[in-house]
C-alpha cells in the first residue's frame, strides 16, 4: 500500500548539489562539537547518528587547512596534511553507512586563529588585532600569502576528497575566516585588486570557489557558506545591500549556497533573546531569487510546518540545522514517520555551544546521549530492555526525575513517579517562569508527553514522600531526584562561612522569587557569587517588574558563564538598558536593615550601598535527607541519588544524571566507571 501523502512529503524530495544528490531536504550544517581532530571516533559516531536519523547531508565543522589557521587549544577539524585523513575517513564512512552525504567546512581562520600551537604568523587582509586571543597581531597578506592560501585550500580540498567527503565548503562567515574578512570593509582596507570595490573584495572568494571546483572535478559538490548580514545595520554588511551584491556576483558559481548571519552570537541566538524559531528567514529571502542553485538556511527550525512552508514558498531548498539536529538527531525520521509529537525540540539554551567554548565534547540539555555515542555507546532512540523484574520508584519530578522515569519506562519497568509539589517539572518549571526562559519548559513537556502515553507509569503530584511512605510502597529500586535549594546565608565561592546578616535585614533566595515572593520596598540588591546564568535572569525579571535593581557581583562582568553560551554581551546590555546599576568585582560583606556592605575583591576597600532587600545567588544545598534515611535499607535493592541532589549543576547535568542512572543501575558500578576510561589517546610507538 502506498503511504498517504502528508504535508511534509515535500521535505523528502531529493536535491541535486552539483554532481551529488541529497536524498531529502534535511541538511545538518557544519557545527562545532569539541571533538574534532582530538576525538575522531567520538565525532564519527555522533555524525553517523545524524545520518541514521535521516539527515541527508551531514557536515563536520570548521576544519583548519594549515598551521597558520591553528585554533588550539580548541578541538575543531584539522586537515594540515595527509595524516589527518584517516580520522576524517572514520566520519565519512559513518555517514555513508546510512546513505547520507558528508560535507567538510574547509576554513582558514586568519585573524581569528591565535596560532598558539604552531606559533605561525596570523594573516588578515589588513594589519589588525587577533579577535580570539591577545598579542601578537595579524599581518596584512601580500600577494605571495594569497597565492599560498589558495594552494593550502586546494591541497586541503584534495585531502578532503581522499577522506571521502561529497561536499567541500568555501567558508566566509561568522567573522571567523579570511574570505569573510576580505569581504568586509571593516577588515579590509587594501588598495590593490583585493580591496576597495565589492568586486575586488569578492575576488579571493571567487578564486577559492574556482580552485575548489577545479579540484572537485565534477565529483564533489562545492558549497559556499556565506554570512549575508552582519546585523550591525549600516555599519556592516546588510542583506539588502552588499550581501545581495555578493550573491549576485557569485550566483551560479557554487553548487550550493549555505546562508546565515554573522557573527556567531547572532547566528546561534538563544531563546532567551530570540524566542522566534526561524528568526533568520527574513535575511535569506532574496537569495533564491538570484541563484538557481540550492539554498540552505538555518534559524533553529523546530516546526515541520514552518519547514515545509519555507520550501513551498521558495525561500529555501534545504532545511539547515545545527541545534535542532543536536537536540534530536532523528528529527527527519520522526517527521517522515509522522511521529511529530516525539520530536525533542531544541530549547535554544546553547549549552551545546558552551562545551565547544571550553574545548570539551558537546552536550545537550534535551538530548543526554549527545556526545556519548562512542564513549558510552548511547543511542538517542534505543535503550536496553529492563534487567530486573522489580518495579522502580522515582522521587522528585524535576529534569533528573522526569528523564530517569521516562528511560526506565522505555526499558519496560513499571515506574512510580512521586512529586511533592502540585506541578511537575521541578527547577525547569520554576526557571521557565522567569524572563526569557519560557522555551526551557520544553524539557518538561517532551518528557511528560512521553510518560503520559505509557501504560507502565503512575504519576503522583502533591506527594511528599518520607522514609515510611517509600518503604510502604514496597518498590525496591528507588531513585531520589530531590533537587537542591539556594542558600540563604551567602555562603559560596567567596564567603566560605557565610555573610554577616542582621536579624532585621530582608534577605531572599532565587527559590523565593520562583515561588512568587516579591522583594520588599526600597532598592533591591542582587548579589551574584555564582557567576552562572541565573542572577542575570533574575535581574532582568525583577527589573521588568519595576524594582530598582543594583547588581553586585564578585566577577568582573555580569554572568560570566553566559560568555560560553554566546549571550554575555546581550545579558549585560539588557541590564544596562533596564537601568540596572552594575557593580563588578565587589564582594558582599554584610547585609543590614537598609544597607549592604561591599568590599572590593582586589583591595578589600569597603563601601556601603542602600538596600531594602538582598537577593543572594551564591550556591545551592543538596536535598538528601530522604536518601540518607533510605540508603543501605535491607528492603531496598537499589537506592540512588541523581540530578541536583547528587551534584547541583546545569539542567543538562540533571537530565544526563537521570539518563545515566536509568540505563545503568543494574550494572556493576565498576563496569559503568570503565566508560570514563574509553578515551582517544595518542599512542606512543617505538
Ligand atoms: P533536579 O534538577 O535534580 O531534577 P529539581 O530541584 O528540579 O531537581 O527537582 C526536585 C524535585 O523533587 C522538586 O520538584 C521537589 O518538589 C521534589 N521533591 C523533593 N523532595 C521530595 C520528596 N521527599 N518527595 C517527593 N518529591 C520531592
Ligand atoms: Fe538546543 Fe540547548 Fe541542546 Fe543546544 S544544548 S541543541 S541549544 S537544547
Amino acid at each position: 500500500m502506498t503511504p498517504r501523502a502528508t504535508p511534509y512529503d515535500i521535505l523528502f524530495e531529493p536535491v541535486r548539489i552539483g554532481p551529488v544528490t541529497a536524498r531529502n531536504r534535511f541538511y545538518q550544517v557544519p557545527h562545532c562539537n569539541g571533538m574534532g581532530y582530538q576525538r575522531p571516533r567520538a565525532e564519527a559516531a555522533m555524525r553517523g547518528m545524524k545520518a541514521e536519523g535521516g539527515w541527508a547531508v551531514v557536515c563536520n565543522q570548521e576544519t583548519e587547512i594549515h598551521p597558520t589557521s591553528d585554533l588550539s587549544p580548541f578541538a575543531e577539524g584539522r586537515l594540515w596534511d595527509d595524516r589527518d585523513i584517516p580520522g576524517l575517513r572514520l566520519m565519512t564512512d559513518a555517514i555513508h553507512a546510512h546513505g547520507s552525504l558528508a560535507g567538510i567546512e574547509l576554513a582558514h581562520n586568519g585573524s581569528h586563529a591565535p596560532n598558539l600551537l604552531s606559533r605561525a604568523p596570523a594573516f588578515a587582509p589588513s594589519d589588525t588585532v587577533i579577535d580570539a586571543g591577545f598579542a601578537p597581531q595579524a599581518r596584512a597578506m601580500d600577494k605571495e600569502d594569497i597565492r599560498n592560501l589558495r594552494r593550502w585550500h586546494r591541497d586541503a580540498a584534495r585531502r578532503a576528497m581522499k577522506a571521502g567527503f561529497d561536499i567541500i565548503y568555501v567558508y566566509a562567515g561568522h567573522h571567523m575566516t579570511i574570505p569573510h574578512h576580505f569581504l568586509l570593509p571593516q577588515h579590509n582596507d587594501r588598495m590593490d585588486e583585493y580591496g576597495g570595490s565589492l568586486e575586488n573584495r569578492v575576488r579571493l572568494t571567487r578564486e577559492l570557489l574556482e580552485d575548489t571546483l577545479e579540484i572537485a572535478e565534477g565529483k564533489c559538490g562545492v558549497a559556499f557558506r556565506f554570512a549575508i548580514d552582519e546585523m550591525q545595520g549600516a555599519d556592516g554588511m546588510q542583506a539588502e545591500e552588499e550581501g545581495r551584491g555578493v550573491v549576485e556576483l557569485l550566483a551560479e558559481l557554487p553548487d550550493l549556497w549555505d546562508v546565515n548571519v554573522a557573527d556567531w552570537p547572532n547566528d546561534s541566538q538563544t531563546t532567551r533573546f530570540q524566542p522566534e524559531d526561524g528568526y533568520q528567514t527574513k535575511y535569506l529571502e532574496a537569495v533564491k531569487q538570484i541563484t538557481s542553485k540550492p539554498v540552505v538556511g538555518v534559524g533553529r527550525f523546530t516546526s515541520p510546518d514552518m519547514m515545509a512552508s519555507l520550501v513551498r514558498k521558495g525561500v529555501l531548498d534545504m532545511i539547515g540545522a545545527a541545534r535542532p539536529s543536536i537536540s534530536d538527531p532523528f528529527l527527519p525520521k520522526k517527521i517522515e514517520e509522522g511521529r511529530i509529537d516525539q520530536i525533542r525540540e531544541c530549547i535554544g539554551c546553547n549549552i551545546c555551544v558552551s562545551a565547544d567554548s571550553q574545548g570539551v565534547p558537546i552536550r545537550c540539555t534535551q538530548n543526554p546521549t549527545m556526545g556519548e555515542e562512542w564513549r558510552r555507546g548511547w543511542h538517542p532512540e534505543t535503550i536496553g530492555a529492563k534487567g530486573r523484574e522489580e518495579a522502580a520508584l522515582v522521587v522528585g519530578a524535576g529534569p533528573a526525575g522526569l528523564e530517569c522515569a521516562m528511560q526506565l519506562a522505555r526499558r519496560g519497568y513499571h515506574v512510580t513517579l512521586a512529586e511533592a509539589g502540585k506541578e511537575l517539572g521541578g527547577r525547569v518549571r520554576r526557571e521557565a517562569g522567569l524572563n526569557g526562559l519560557a522555551a526551557w519548559g520544553r524539557v518538561t513537556d517532551y518528557r511528560l508527553g512521553d510518560l503520559q502515553q505509557r501504560g507502565n507509569v503512575d504519576i503522583f503530584t502533591d506527594s511528599p514522600l518520607g522514609r515510611e511512605e517509600v518503604l510502604e510502597l514496597g518498590v525496591p529500586n528507588v531513585f531520589l531526584a530531590t533537587g537542591a535549594r539556594w542558600r540563604r546565608d551567602g555562603q559560596g565561592r567567596t564567603a566560605r562561612f557565610g555573610i554577616a546578616i542582621a536579624d532585621n535585614a530582608m534577605v531572599m533566595t532565587p527559590d523565593d522569587v520562583m515561588d512568587g515572593i516579591r522583594p520588599g520596598p526600597g532598592p533591591l540588591v542582587i548579589y551574584d557569587d555564582d557567576h552562572g546564568y541565573l542572577a542575570g535572569v533574575l535581574a532582568m525579571h525583577l527589573a521588568d517588574q519595576g524594582h530598582e535593581v543594583t547588581f553586585v557581583t564578585t566577577a568582573n562582568m555580569v554572568s560570566p558563564f553566559t560568555g560560553l553560551t554566546l549571550e554575555q554581551g546581550r545579558v549585560q546590555k539588557s541590564l544596562l538598558e533596564r537601568g540596572v546599576t552594575i557593580l563588578t568585582a565587589q564582594a558582599l560583606n554584610g547585609v543590614e536593615a537598609s544597607a549592604c556592605r561591599l568590599a572590593c575583591v582586589y583591595t578589600g576597600r569597603e563601601t556601603e550601598i542602600a538596600c531594602g532587600t538582598a537577593l543572594l545567588v551564591t550556591r545551592r544545598d543538596r536535598v538528601t535527607g530522604l536518601y540518607d534515611e533510605l540508603r543501605g535499607h535491607s528492603d531496598l535493592s537499589h537506592v540512588e541519588l541523581i540530578g541536583d541532589a547528587a551534584a547541583p549543576g546545569l539542567i543538562a547535568d540533571a537530565v544526563y544524571s537521570g539518563h545515566r542512572a536509568a540505563r545503568n543501575f543494574e550494572r556493576l558500578p565498576e563496569d559503568v566507571e570503565q566508560e570514563y576510561f574509553r578515551r582517544e589517546i595518542t599512542a606512543i610507538e617505538g
